[in-house]
């Protein structure tokens, strides 16, 4: 017998493990007699091709058909990791999004534990004085040290450090004996005093009251500031008090320590899942949500796959948030995600926003998703009115028309603060040449580079190439290049010049690198003086201000123009969410929006009948084109250095649907940015009457394009995107 390999005939203690390779299929190991049986949802380590991988055991005790297998090297949880509900829902993943089984419950663990960090907690840090008599005039930090914990009973290791200690001081003492860990008090549940709400808000209450304990997708449709936070807030009350936990999610950009605080103000068991944790801490929350030492979990995308021990109720705010979409590897929508998992495990989910997504609002008119509205603002704040800029024939510069100057003014003059809104980063989105008509473009994409400044360059928005500015041109050598068009840097420096008096906020991925330099500004604006904030969504989403009374949106058009079928949606959710920013308190806002199109149907729906009015016309639109969410859809992509490699493979899939006569197939075309980082990129579009129909083709599809793909190696990349969130 070949080493490692045992005879399975004899064998009983057969185990099946997904690994996470992308591989469509799972392997059977031997548990050797030394090593306990894992539990189904355990992770092993196990030989695999020429090296080793951790794996997720998800039978146990199997039949093997295989003639020899190798054995497990290690068993590295006791108990299971995975909870059976957790491996059902992985398997609901593997199977919907057409990935391998065992790379969706990797993409399901956090980072440490992928890497094999064991599930354990750390001790508590909380430390006491056990040996009071300790004196030792030679060792002045451990006496020093001593006395400062008689001072400070159940101090914290953290506040220690912070006192001047060092943690070396204290495993010393640990070790002698003379200090111990202690368990930390847990605080009283805090109590803020919470307002009184409103008919509105409390019939939403009540409907997810009513429906505790079951399924039952509630979309709480309430405008901008309306007290949707509120409604959450009161909607778990209950079932934390009974000993239930809420899993709470949030879009990327909206999980500021403002969203948290609230939150922590009302729970005193609040867990946050973001990406600014270490592995490490990651892993750590999400095991204290395992077994139950969290009430309420806050998160991001990723938080969808935490573990819970009794999950009661399940909130995704903002749901037509495009970062609940993951974008590669496996795409996934986490507010989908949500409700499948609401709906195995019986428990209710909201879905709150103002600007519900067109899936949504569509489930709710096939009376899938129950409905609840809040329609006015809370705490007696009035919706800002919305006004038209026509800059066809008017002057402006820099992106601010003369009328938006003249508002602006009028705005700083009552003191109040303005919020500017533009979705494009940097100084000017093209360089031109006027002499000869070059522009800079981007050498390994089919994209425009976008002039810097401070550092001053050329930067591609979809590469990350950087290049150097020169004053003459690279085709004709004379120095008459022209930065066009504005970015946020540009519209900054155009309102410094206008209002050098007022404070001038910029906020962008550029200014807010770090989310300390964007709390930093975030309460400098708090301080509720004048000033004007410029910046791309990252204003639009979640933040409360306030004292903003003004908000001007710089060019409506450039999302409406996009190609991509989400364009108008989008668009309309982009300027509702941020135009939402003013007026939010005792003082009306306005909204100025700047338009060459003011007349775009899209445009004048919004603003005349609000997003449920936009939202029906564009349902209308979409069942006309034939388009989500009226049919399913699915995107096939493929991306290859030899633009050849990419469209025949495509071909090779279309021509493998010819048989599913019910598919409408389009494609194989370039993709809208047909070239990123000098990858071609085509891609087909499959959409289907049912969905059923849509897996059976792509269940018969994937097979064969692994193995096309598997003849062209390393130079084809491709994928199945469900239900994508663009087209482009
Ligand atoms: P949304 O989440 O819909 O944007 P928030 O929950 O942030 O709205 O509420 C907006 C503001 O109104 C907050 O300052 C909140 O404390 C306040 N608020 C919410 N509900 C009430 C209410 N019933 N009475 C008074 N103020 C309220
Ligand atoms: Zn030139
Ligand atoms: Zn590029």
């Amino acid at each position: 017998m070949t080493e490692g390999l045992f005879d399975t005939s004899a064998a009983t203690r057969i185990i099946r493990v997904a690994v996470p390779r992308p591989l469509h299929t799972v392997y059977d190991y031997i548990v050797p007699a030394h090593l306990a049986m894992p539990e189904v949802g355990a992770r092993v380590k196990v030989p695999f091709g020429r090296g080793t991988t951790f794996g997720i055991t998800v039978d146990v005790n199997v039949d093997s058909s295989h003639p020899r297998l190798k054995a497990i090297l290690e068993l590295t949880d006791e108990e299971a990791l995975l909870s059976q509900h957790q491996l059902e829902l992985a398997s609901w993943m593997a199977g919907y999004y057409h990935y391998p089984l065992g790379e969706v419950l990797a993409t399901m663990l956090p980072a440490a534990a992928r890497r094999g960090a064991p599930a354990s907690l750390d001790e508590p840090d909380f430390w006491g004085v056990i040996d009071a008599t300790f004196d030792n005039p030679r060792a002045r930090a451990q006496t020093a040290l001593v006395n400062y914990l008689k001072a400070h009973p159940h101090c914290s290791g953290e506040a220690l450090v912070a006192a001047g200690h060092k943690r070396q001081t204290l495993r010393k003492l640990l070790a002698s004996g003379v200090v111990a860990r202690t368990t930390p008090v847990h605080q009283e549940t805090r109590r803020a005093t919470a307002p009184e709400l409103n008919q509105e808000q409390l019939a939403a209450v009540n409907m997810i009251r009513d429906h505790a304990n079951r399924y039952a997708t509630i979309l709480l449709e309430g405008v901008t500031g309306s007290g949707k936070t509120e409604v959450y807030l009161r909607g778990m009350a209950e079932l934390v008090a009974t000993g239930g936990q809420v899993l709470v999610m949030v879009p990327e950009i909206a999980l500021t320590p403002q969203t948290l605080k609230r939150f922590e103000q009302r729970f005193s068991r609040v867990g946050m899942l973001h990406s600014n944790l270490t592995d490490h801490e990651r892993l750590q929350t999400w095991l204290k949500c395992k077994w139950g030492e969290l009430d309420v979990l806050i998160g991001t995308r990723s938080a969808v796959f935490a573990p819970f021990k009794n999950l009661r109720l399940i909130i995704v705010d903002e749901e037509h948030d495009s970062s609940y979409k993951q974008q590669d590897g496996l795409r996934y929508s986490a507010r989908d995600v949500a409700i499948k998992r609401a709906h195995s495990l019986a428990l209710p989910i909201v879905l709150g926003s103002a600007t519900p997504s067109l899936e949504s609002i569509y489930n709710v008119r096939l009376g899938r998703f129950e409905h609840t509205v809040l329609s006015q603002r809370a705490g007696g704040a009035s919706m800002p009115s919305f006004k038209l800029i026509d800059m066809r024939g008017t002057d402006q510069t820099d992106g601010i028309s003369v009328p938006l100057e003249h508002v602006i003014r009028r705005h700083l003059n009552l003191n109040g603060q303005l919020l500017v809104f533009l979705n494009r980063r940097g100084f000017a989105p093209t360089l031109l040449c006027t002499a000869c008509g070059w522009q800079a473009l981007c050498p390994d994409c089919d994209a425009r580079l976008t002039l810097h400044r401070d550092p001053l360059m050329l930067a591609c928005h979809h590469c990350g190439l950087r290049l150097e500015v020169s004053r003459e041109c690279p085709e004709c050598g004379h120095a008459s290049m022209l930065p066009v068009g504005a970015g946020t840097q540009r519209t900054e420096a155009r309102l410094e010049r206008l209002f050098p008096a007022t404070p001038i906020y910029r906020i962008d991925r550029d200014t807010t690198r770090s989310t300390r330099s964007l709390e930093a500004t975030l309460a400098k604006v708090a301080g509720g003086d004048p000033c004007i904030m410029v910046g791309t969504q990252m204003l639009a989403k979640g933040h409360h201000f306030p004292a903003v009374t003004l908000v001007a949106v710089i060019n409506a058009d450039a999302g409406f123009l996009s190609p991509d079928f989400r364009a108008p949606e989008r668009t309309a959710q982009i300027i509702l969410q941020v135009a939402g920013r003013a007026g939010r308190a005792s003082r009306p806002g306005e909204v100025f929006i700047q338009s060459h199109q003011p007349d775009n149907p899209t445009l004048t729906s919004l603003i005349e009948e609000g997003y449920r009015g936009f939202a029906d016309k564009e349902l209308l639109n979409r069942q006309q084109a034939g388009m989500p969410p009226i049919k399913p859809l699915a995107m096939l992509r493929a991306d290859a250095a030899n633009e050849a490699d990419a469209s025949n493979f495509l071909g090779h899939a279309r021509s493998l649907l010819a048989s599913f006569a019910e598919l409408e197939v389009y494609g194989p075309v370039a993709a809208p940015l047909a070239r990123i980082a000098n990858r071609h990129r085509a891609q087909v579009m499959i959409i289907a009457d049912q969905r059923t129909v849509l897996h059976r083709a792509l269940d018969y599809l994937r097979p064969a394009l692994d193995e096309a793909a598997g003849k062209m190696g390393n130079r084809l990349r491709w994928s199945i995107d469900i239900d994508p969130y663009d087209s482009l």
